[in-house]
């Protein structure tokens, strides 16, 4: 799976709707300290289902919605969509059936996210699985936040694991198990 094009509206300090495609080979990124890089990485891990506020720099879902500005008013929803190129077919069953996979989630102020692939209204945890048996989700090693390097470095054993498991494309498995037992 290749992702293709990310395209933002809402959110955080992409208030007007931004496309960014993402071509084949190395995609770089450079701008001045607080143009929005790692917003842009941050819109790529919250549509892959991220749920926790603090590794979206918030202290809460909500301050991902464009906040205001002096000349602006603060937006009351923010939507991310990602496309993946599917053209060899890779996406997990159920969502395999497509040239293009198209992932969006929004977010409304008091009223939660809602997530669609292709259109069709999904649940969170079938987009955070979906990307977790890619091993590509919210919290996959292949995206490095600013900072997360000596963060590595410092953590614990049990920690470090966690993360060897998200690269191996496992974490899937644990969470099905876990809600196996649930039941
Ligand atoms: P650096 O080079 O310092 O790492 P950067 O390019 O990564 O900078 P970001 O951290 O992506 O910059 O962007 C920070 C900017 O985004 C700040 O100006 C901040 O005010 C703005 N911002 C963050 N959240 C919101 C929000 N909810 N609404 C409006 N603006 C926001
Ligand atoms: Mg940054």
């Amino acid at each position: 799976m290749r992702f293709s094009k990310l395209r933002l509206n809402g959110f955080k300090s992409f208030v007007d709707p931004t496309e960014l495609v993402i071509a084949d080979g190395l995609t770089g990124v450079v701008g001045p300290n607080g143009c929005g890089k790692s917003n842009l990485l941050e819109a790529l891990r919250w549509v892959m289902g991220e749920n926790r506020a603090k590794s979206m720099r918030g202290s809460g879902m909500e301050d991902v919605i464009f906040a205001g500005a002096s000349s602006r008013p603060a937006r009351n929803f923010a939507e991310v969509s990602l496309q993946i190129d599917n053209s060899e077919r890779l996406a997990p069953a159920g969502f395999n059936d497509l040239d293009t996979l198209e992932i969006i989630r929004r977010i409304t102020r008091d009223a939660g996210s809602a997530y669609k692939t292709n259109g069709k209204d999904v649940r969170a945890r079938d987009v955070q699985m979906l990307f977790a048996d890619a091993s590509t989700g919210a919290h996959s090693p292949a995206l490095v936040r600013q900072g997360q390097i000596s963060e590595l470095i410092n953590a614990r054993p049990k920690a470090r694991r966690r993360i060897l498991e998200e690269a191996a494309g496992i974490s899937g498995l644990y969470q099905r198990r876990h809600e196996a037992e649930l039941k």
